[in-house]
């Protein structure tokens, strides 16, 4: 009789193994992200210089249907858009009265803008960003921020002036309101002498692009857009960089996937 419960008892352990064995193979199966790593970037040449009227960064995307959308509905939501980790892209929208509180004016923390005009960034970003930038004067880079902070109603108009010129086109150089990594606050457009002082891919092939690529990680930021995102629908913006803090930036930088997979798979979207 103890030999048969304890046969019993072994019995209905593995059952209760193999029951947590499929469990997670159908967690894996709903869980659609794999790393980025491999295929070939796509030639910073190939779209030749491709000006971006609005600064870029139209944050349309082929992702969020399908596997990323289902993602999205296991991914948590963010409290406010004030976290570093918001994915914000062609699915994943900004409030319209969505404005971070804590914006400081640029230039200040010794951070030079085109034309030294008024450009607002939250206050640790630009802390980190006049980091960035300084490193980038000691090792005689030239750094210009052209765009920072944008507001929905400033998106909202941008877009709507290159729609009623470009038409659908538009879409290709303008995200729609809400949809642009801009009204988070975090997220700069570089230029320099080297690009004319123009938002253009141009600058993707200056020594300061370059020097950006090894040391913005360092400082928080990533380059949202890179050449490898091609597969997941973004053309590569070589002037766009979002803080994200550092602890996050060298999490992104270890993981090889692009920024918007990193952030799906961290799972903050916009409730706020
Ligand atoms: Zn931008």
């Amino acid at each position: 009789m103890g030999r048969l419960l304890a046969v019993l008892a072994v019995l209905s352990l593995l059952g209760f193994f193999g029951l947590l064995l499929v469990e997670q193979q159908m967690i894996r199966a709903v869980l659609p992200f794999t790393p980025a790593a491999g295929g070939s970037p796509r030639p910073p040449s190939a779209g030749g210089e491709v000006s971006s009227p609005a600064g870029g960064d139209r944050g349309t995307t082929r992702e969020g249907t399908g596997e990323e959308a289902k993602a999205a509905l296991l991914s948590a939501k963010a409290e406010t858009c004030d976290d570093e980790r918001v994915l914000v892209d062609g699915s994943h929208r900004l409030p319209s009265a969505y404005a971070p509180e804590d914006l400081v004016s640029l230039p200040g923390n010794d951070v030079p803008t085109l034309g030294g005009r008024e450009l607002l960034l939250r206050r640790e970003a630009a802390e980190h960003l006049g980091a960035l930038v300084s490193a980038a004067a000691a090792d005689s880079e030239e750094l210009v921020v052209a765009s920072a902070f944008r507001s929905y109603d400033d998106q909202r108009l941008t877009y709507g002036r290159l729609k009623s010129i470009y038409g659908a086109g538009a879409d290709s150089m303008s995200a729609p309101p809400g949809h642009s990594q801009h009204q988070l606050g975090t997220a700069v457009d570089f230029t320099n002498a080297g690009a004319a002082y123009q938002v253009k891919r141009r600058f993707g092939y200056t020594s300061a692009s370059l020097w950006l690529q090894h040391h913005a990680t360092e400082h928080g930021f990533v380059l949202a857009y890179p050449p490898g995102g091609a597969e997941s629908g973004y053309r590569w913006e070589p002037w766009h960089y979002r803080y994200v803090g550092v602890e996050n930036a060298e999490r992104l930088e270890r993981s090889g996937l692009t920024l918007q997979r990193f952030l799906a798979r961290v799972g903050v979207t916009p409730h706020c």
